[in-house]
């Protein structure tokens, strides 16, 4: 063998075990992202209501600000699981009020919005509920994002593909835009409200009363902004384990 064919099938060794050194190290990333997918990631919760502003009243009697409290610790719980980091506008079912002062709806909603503001999250997600008091037989889920955040609407998508699979009626849902809702204005990071279906459907308003149902619902919106991170590579980014 000449030194031109040695040097050759060195340099194809060297190829070869490179490509190998280069995919296990792939394999191994891809494993730790599947434990820990959100790693390096901070995402605010804003669950809705609470307190003297119960948010809308189910058919059954419950209250959304109680409902919404519980999804958001589920979800909070879920994005933890994966690794992410979670800043809550509210722990306990109390509408949001300054030392002293007594509660107002304007002034929780500017705490709630200085919370998520100041909160140094890359997603906001504020948990909500549903109703169609003149038809109850409206049901299932639905996202609204701010419309002058690309980012936002991308996120809304993302989430409305994933919670397609809870919703039973078969309807399509389009996402929506709002541009009036204080809680998505302007923020810092791609923001949705999550209406998680519909409380003044009977049906729906027992389900989304069951402990099962509500983790559903926390499963497919984190998995929702799982595939938004790992479609943008601005996100992708913040990652810690890539
Ligand atoms: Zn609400």
């Amino acid at each position: 063998m000449n030194k031109k064919k040695i040097a050759v099938l060195l340099i194809i060794f060297i190829a070869i075990i490179a490509c190998a050194v280069s995919y296990i190290k792939f394999t191994s990333i891809y494993a730790n992202n599947q434990v820990m997918p959100l790693k390096g990631v901070k995402v605010v919760i804003d669950s809705g209501h609470g307190g003297l502003d119960p948010g809308k009243t189910g058919i059954n009697g419950e209250d959304e600000a109680v409902l919404n409290l519980k999804i958001a610790f589920k979800l909070k719980q879920t994005l933890e699981i994966m690794g992410a980091e979670v800043v809550m506008t509210r722990e306990v079912n109390d509408g949001l009020m300054e030392g002293g002062q007594a509660w107002h709806k304007d002034d929780d909603m500017r705490i709630r919005h200085g919370i998520i503001q100041n909160s140094g999250a890359d997603i906001m997600i504020s948990i909500h509920l549903d109703s169609h008091m003149s038809d109850r037989s409206v049901s299932g889920t639905g996202v609204l994002y701010y419309g002058k955040s690309e980012y936002s609407k991308e996120l809304a998508q993302a989430i409305t593909e994933r919670l397609k699979v809870l919703d039973t009626d078969g309807k399509m849902r389009e996402i929506k835009q709002r541009d009036n809702l204080l809680i998505l204005k302007n923020n810092p990071m791609p923001s949705v409200i999550v209406e998680c279906g519909f409380i003044s459907n009977a049906a729906e308003e027992k389900l989304l009363q069951k402990d099962s149902h509500q983790s559903k619902i926390a499963l497919e919106i984190a998995r929702g902004i799982v595939d938004f991170i790992y479609e943008n590579a601005y996100f992708k980014n913040k990652l810690s384990v890539l």
